[in-house]
């Protein structure tokens, strides 16, 4: 039998949540950390979205850990040594309805104690400002200090830091299963490997159910392909990241501009996604509808055209509130998965919380709502209203 590799802390899953807490306990705290990776670090959700890092339009819970998150992106390339492309350019809301600009502006109401500061624009100062927007957009609201960054450097280059600072990442080191021996996990991967550690994170996205299962801790998650695409390089003139806030999911998108030119989008529909087989489909009705979209509220867009389009595999929960935090079963084990479609921006957030948490029990950032054990209490109330 092969030898068992030891650490502190055993992160299963080598997306921007494992590559994330896997820096902060090292940079942070100096516990020992190894990560496995089924494949390659980055490559499915943290590597195939949007690249949004946007705070407003989230629920109230939340505020705080991408607060915490933004504060981590400002100074993201200092951290890492490295440039990810974050740029703080504001991201904007726009919709097309008085009901919604109504909506926008409680929501400006809301987040403000919560130390979020946006600015609501009428029709008239939203085309005054940016001068792209067509006559069915009425209202905006932004947030000044949000933006976007490159999702496809960002995992990586994460894993990179981490292991500089002492992080042990193996790639290609697919876990088939977990046990519990002596109070701590012992994790057996599919080439017969073994990895012991005292406290275990399951950061594996869309894939976490049956870890989560296996512990006794069932939790509704769906994989969904969000459907994304991009245009050819236009002469480089919008710096937010703009989206449509809308109740309609046919009408939902959102896109930016990289310095290249080229306008990045998605939004309204998902694809499927499979999980087993790694799978997920874009859907070419979506991708002419989103088109469409596109020229509804920005009219030069008109006769740009589509150059590619992708999909990724992202879990979704079934009450859309990620899980985040200990086990309520098992001492030492902790989970950070279901960001239904958000959980880019909130990352390195997620990766210090966690970071925090192993090593000292507990976090400053509110995270009850969080908790896995939400499902096991609505599945106890149902049964007693039963
Ligand atoms: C197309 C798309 C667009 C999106 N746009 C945005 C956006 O603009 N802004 C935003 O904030 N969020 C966005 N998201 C959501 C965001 O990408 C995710 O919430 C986030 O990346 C999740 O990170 P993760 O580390 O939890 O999961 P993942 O990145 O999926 O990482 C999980 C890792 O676990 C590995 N794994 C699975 N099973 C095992 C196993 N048995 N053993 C070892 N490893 C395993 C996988 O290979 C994978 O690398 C988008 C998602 C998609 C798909």
């Amino acid at each position: 039998m092969s030898e068992v590799l030891r650490s502190d802390v055993l992160v299963i899953g080598g997306g921007l949540m494992g590559t994330t807490t896997a820096l902060f306990l090292r940079r942070r705290h100096g516990l020992s950390v190894r990560l496995l990776e089924r494949e390659l670090i980055g490559r499915q959700a943290s590597g195939t979205n949007f690249g949004n890092v946007r705070r407003q339009g989230r629920a109230l819970e939340q505020i705080p850990l991408a607060n915490r998150a933004r504060a981590v992106w400002g100074r993201v390339n200092e951290l890492l040594g490295e440039d990810l492309e974050f740029v703080p350019y504001g991201h904007l809301r726009v919709c097309y309805t008085d009901q919604q600009a109504a909506r926008l502006e409680q929501h400006v109401r809301e987040v403000q104690p919560l130390g979020l500061d946006l600015q609501m624009f009428s029709a008239a100062a939203l085309r005054e400002r940016w001068g792209i927007f067509s006559d069915a957009v009425v209202a905006g609201s932004l947030s000044p200090l949000d933006g976007h960054a490159n999702p496809r450097l960002a995992g990586p280059a994460f894993a990179r830091a981490a292991q500089r600072a002492g992080a042990h990442i193996h790639e290609h080191s697919e876990v088939a299963q977990v046990e519990r021996e002596g109070g701590e996990f012992v994790a057996h991967t599919v080439d017969g490997r073994r990895y012991r550690a005292a406290q275990l994170l399951v950061t594996t996205g869309a894939w976490s159910a049956r870890f989560a299962q296996a512990f006794g801790e069932p939790v509704p998650l769906d994989a969904r392909g969000p459907q994304m695409g991009v245009t050819e390089p236009l002469p480089y003139a919008i710096g937010p990241s703009i989206g449509v806030s809308t109740p309609i999911e046919t009408e939902g998108l959102y896109f930016r501009q990289i310095a290249r030119g080229n306008i990045v989008f998605g939004g309204g529909l998902k694809g499927p996604a499979l999980c087993d087989p790694v799978r997920s489909q874009v859907l070419p009705d979506n991708t002419l509808r989103q088109m469409r979209e596109l020229r509804r509220f920005v009219p030069a867009f008109e006769n740009v055209q589509l150059i590619r389009v992708w999909s990724g595999i992202e879990g979704y929960t079934g009450d859309a509130v990620p899980v985040l935090g200990p086990s309520v079963r098992v001492p030492g084990l902790h989970y950070a998965f279901g960001f239904n479609g958000e959980g880019f921006a909130i990352s390195p957030g997620v990766g210090e919380v966690m970071a925090e948490l192993l090593a000292t029990g507990r976090t400053s950032t509110p995270i009850e709502a969080f908790s896995i054990g939400r499902f096991a209490a609505a599945r106890q109330d149902q049964a007693i209203t039963t």
